[in-house]
């Protein structure tokens, strides 16, 4: 009699494990690739942002997440895939890193950016450079052809310069948008970085920021982007995280390496961690901005206290979104 019992328990048991299974397949799919990006983070209103505006924007988000979807698609490593994909928004005017980047107080520009791989924590950075065209391709070079990870200003350029990387004339950075940004110091023009997370087929994470800084800035300031724990990190043991926001705050709280700290050490999922460190350890310093990140799983969030971020994702499976506002 009791052994009959203990039987149907087991039994009863093992029919609840399966059905639970069976009703959460899409739980247990790992997608093959994963990449998400962003644009910069702010406090712009639909109505500093127009219709026409908005548009505009995603079309571009939708562009550069092409380019490294169809990286990842084809076998390209995490590298290549975040490289070409912050290039893209690099050269696009309407975001502030590389072409688009804002003016310091002084009328320069001074760009930060930075890279990092899961698979063996090999980074590269550049601070305050202002004649590079690409600057997270000179953050890759750190990484790869030095025997350092952080190379500022002069040291910098003439390192990008013999790595064959494209050098251009100051005015390359002008663009009458950003120089009016100064003139005015827009609230809503102070954030505006991008950031690419990936996971590849191979199962390696990369997280890379590239920046132009905040608006208005001292000359030689550097924000969180180069530095990294703060505005970029990735382990492969737990995520990749890009961020976006008041870089002095990011780099207080360490807030990338943070995020991947409370999953290594705590156990949190990555969107408990990215909510902790966003939502409210940030909101209660009072630093804005936000971050996306992709976990070695391929679980994603894009988390931001600010009213609106640039955004973007898609993985293997075919979800994708791109969005501004919550
Ligand atoms: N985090 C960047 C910085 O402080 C700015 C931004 O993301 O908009 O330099």
């Amino acid at each position: 009699m009791k052994g009959n019992l203990i039987l149907s328990f087991v039994f009863a048991s093992m029919v609840l494990f399966l059905s639970s299974c069976s009703n959460n397949p899409k739980e247990t799919i790992k997608p093959e690739y994963v990449i998400v990006l962003h644009g910069g983070a702010g406090n712009a209103g639909h109505t500093d942002l127009g219709e026409d505006k908005q548009k505009e924007y995603k079309e571009k988000l939708a562009e550069a997440l092409a380019i490294g979807e169809n990286i990842l698609k084809s076998g390209g490593t995490c590298l290549e895939a975040v490289e070409k994909t912050i290039n893209y928004m690099e050269d696009c005017p309407l975001f502030n890193a590389g072409k688009g980047s804002v003016f310091t107080r002084d009328g320069h520009n001074e760009m930060d950016a930075s890279i990092m791989l899961g698979s063996d924590l090999r980074a590269g950075a550049v601070t305050c450079v202002g004649d590079i065209k690409n600057p997270i391709s000179a953050a890759i070079k750190v990484m790869t052809n030095s025997e350092h990870v952080l190379l500022s200003g002069k040291g910098a350029s003439e390192f990008a310069k013999i790595q064959g990387l494209e050098i251009v004339d100051s005015s390359y950075f002008y663009t009458d948008e950003r120089w009016n940004g100064l003139q005015k110091a827009i609230e809503s023009e102070k954030h505006g970085t991008v950031g690419c997370v990936v996971l590849d087929k191979y199962g390696n994470l990369a997280a890379g920021t590239s920046t132009g800084g905040m608006t208005n800035k001292r000359y030689n300031r550097i924000g969180d982007t180069p530095i990294i724990g703060a505005g970029n990190y990735a382990n492969n043991n737990t995520c990749a995280v890009s961020a976006t926001g008041h870089g002095e705050f990011f780099i207080r709280y360490t807030v990338a390496h943070d995020i991947s700290a409370l999953m290594e050490y705590k156990g949190l999922s990555l969107i408990e961690a990215a909510n902790l460190v966003v939502m409210k350890k940030l909101v209660d310093a009072n630093g804005e901005g936000g971050i996306i990140a992709v976990d070695k799983d391929g679980n994603i969030a894009l988390v931001f206290n600010t009213n609106m971020m640039f955004r973007a994702y898609s993985k293997s499976t075919g979800e994708k979104d791109i969005a501004i506002f919550r």
